[in-house]
Parts: C-alpha cells; sequence; structure tokens
C-alpha cells in the first residue's frame, strides 16, 4: 500500500518560531519520502546543532542528532554499514558551513549516495540570531550590532568546487518545488545537496518571507510584487550532464553553474544547478576492491556466535594493548 504524508509525520511538540522556514522544510521532505513510497524503516536521517537539528524528532523514521557539524559522518558512515538505507543528514547553515564545512567538502569528493540538506538561513538562529557563515558581506539584521564584517560562502560554488554530484538549491515557502527538489536528490545515485532558503522570521529581518517573494519590488504596471526568486527548470535549464557529452560540453554546464551559483539579488534562481551520474559512488569504488562489499557489507555480517560471543577474535590486540 502507497505510503502517505501522514505516515511520516511524528506527533510531538513542535517548538520552532511561528513562520519559521523549518515548517516548509519539514513538511516537502515528509511529502517527498511518502511518494517516493520510502518504508520509514528503511530511512535514517542524521541531524547536527541548531533549530534544524529537531528535524529528526519530527519524521517517523529512524534519526539521530547528533553533534555540532557532524551529521555528516555519521551519515557517510551508516550508509557505508548499510548501503541498502536511504540516508539523509541535515544541518543548518551554521551547523554544515561553519563548524562541519570540512565533512562537507569531503563528503563532495567521496561521492557516497547520501542526501544532505541545509537549512539555509543566514543566521545561528538557536543562540540569538550571530551572522552565520551564508550572511552577506554588510548585511546588518536586527540580531547583530554592526554590519556583517566577512564575506560569505557561498553553497552552491563551494559544492561544485568539492565534486558534489548533485547540486541544488529550493526555497522554504515553496513546498511543492522543494518536495520535488527533495525527490529528485534522494532518487540520485551519489552525494546530493540541497540549499534551502529558509526564512529565521525571528533573528533574520532581512532574508524574509517578502524580500524572497519581492514585496519591495512592484510592477509598475501591475502593481504586484515581483518575486526574486525563480524556478530554473521554468527557464528551460537542463543540469544534466550525460556520458555522451563531450570534455567542451562538460565544461560549458560547469561555467553555467557557477554563473547561476553567483546569482543573488534582485535574481535568485531555485532548481536544480547541476545532476552528474556518469561518475562512480563511493560504494561502487568500493566494491571494485571488494567484491563482496554490497552483498555481505558490514551492517549484514555476523558479529556474535549463536551463544552471545563476539564472532571476531581480537585476544592478539588485547595482549599487545596489555602492560
Ligand atoms: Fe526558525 Fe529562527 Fe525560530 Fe530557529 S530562531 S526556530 S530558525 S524562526
Amino acid at each position: 500500500m502507497a505510503l502517505k504524508l501522514a505516515d511520516f509525520k511524528e506527533q510531538i511538540h513542535n517548538d520552532w518560531c511561528p513562520g519559521c522556514g523549518d515548517f516548509g522544510i519539514l513538511s516537502a521532505l515528509q511529502s517527498a519520502l511518502a511518494e517516493l513510497d520510502l518504508k520509514p524503516y528503511d530511512v535514517v536521517i542524521f541531524s547536527g546543532i541548531g533549530c534544524s537539528g529537531k528535524l529528526p524528532h519530527f519524521v517517523k523514521s529512524y534519526g539521530i542528532h547528533t553533534l555540532h557539524g557532524r551529521p555528516l559522518p555519521y551519515a557517510l558512515g551508516a550508509k557505508l554499514a548499510n548501503p541498502e538505507l536511504e540516508v539523509i543528514a541535515v544541518s543548518g547553515d551554521g551547523d554544515g558551513l561553519g563548524i562541519g564545512v570540512s565533512h562537507f567538502i569531503h563528503a563532495g569528493r567521496r561521492n557516497v549516495d547520501v542526501t544532505y540538506i541545509v537549512h539555509d538561513n543566514g543566521v545561528y538562529g538557536l543562540t540569538k540570531g550571530q551572522a552565520s557563515p551564508t550572511l552577506k558581506l554588510g548585511v546588518k539584521t536586527k540580531a547583530i550590532p554592526e554590519p556583517n564584517i566577512n564575506d560569505a560562502i557561498n553553497p552552491i560554488f563551494l559544492a561544485l568546487s568539492s565534486g558534489a554530484t548533485f547540486i541544488a538549491r529550493g526555497y522554504a515557502y515553496d513546498i511543492k518545488h522543494l518536495k520535488e527538489v527533495f525527490m529528485k536528490a534522494i532518487k540520485h545515485k551519489g552525494f546530493a545537496f540541497v540549499d534551502v532558503l529558509q526564512p529565521c522570521p525571528t533573528y533574520n529581518d532581512i532574508n524574509t518571507k517578502s524580500f524572497y517573494s519581492g514585496e519591495d519590488r512592484l510592477n509598475p504596471v501591475t502593481k504586484k510584487p515581483r518575486p526574486r526568486v525563480y524556478r530554473l527548470e521554468d527557464m528551460g535549464y537542463d543540469p544534466v550532464v550525460r556520458p555522451d557529452m563531450t570534455k567542451e560540453q562538460v565544461m560549458a554546464k560547469i561555467s553555467k553553474v557557477i554563473e547561476l551559483s553567483l546569482e543573488w539579488g534582485d535574481h535568485i534562481p531555485i532548481g536544480v544547478f547541476y545532476q552528474n551520474e556518469t561518475l562512480p559512488t563511493y560504494e561502487q569504488r568500493l566494491e571494485h576492491r571488494l567484491r563482496t562489499y554490497l552483498s555481505n557489507p558490514p551492517a549484514k555480517q555476523k558479529i556474535s556466535t549463536s551463544e552471545g560471543y563476539p564472532a571476531a577474535d581480537i585476544t592478539e590486540i588485547l595482549q599487545e594493548l596489555a602492560v
């Protein structure tokens, strides 16, 4: 029987602030999991520290709220131990692009088949709104005393240069579109990164819902808002790298992704920027060395005898450690 959104809803109290973009991300993810007909016991979600860290609490699947900046190492470990699991990691921009940024870079070049979602609001919401690594230079939100003295990390550009094979951006208040982006990311074979523009109405009074929907820039004729966020697919953009493409065609695609990643201000693209399944995943590379890896991964290996004793003999190691 096909699953429904309700099958992934955990009925527990949620204390995210009213109007927080996190609600849109949660709803889009639950809908994507249901629509992909994944079973809750086949899905595991890892989070770090921050408002985003609560997300696994609200999804009826396996989930672990890990340490600050560390959901990716947990996620990669779980996926490599049991490649049959659908593994998702979530971070905030402070968690994932501050303390956890080195894990992000190395996850890209490894290309483990994991989906990584970053709730990107430009602030450290849980600790009262300090500037995060994605807040632009010179921007002054209500929670900081002076305009931001640092320039921002560009998550799309960083993902591309790190080797991520699926790179996308969503918008937390466009739940239908975000669900589609999540579904594509989860189906992608390899490391899939989704940067989600997630307004934090409590601490970021600049990148708000009305900023993204362009309520301050009315069409002079119709007097209607001109949204800053636009969908790449509506422009006929094709993100896919195909095996029959020439080196020049791939380079042109990469140049276009860089160009799009730099768009900000009055035009902010959302959708899939880049998708390349011509590169082997880490699991495939591992199987090339260990022929039995996929048929007998660590999670399926016997760790104890029928009497409950460890199946591995570590006597020799213990003797070496003995003083
Ligand atoms: Fe959301 Fe910001 Fe409130 Fe955190 S502080 S729950 S990010 S609105």
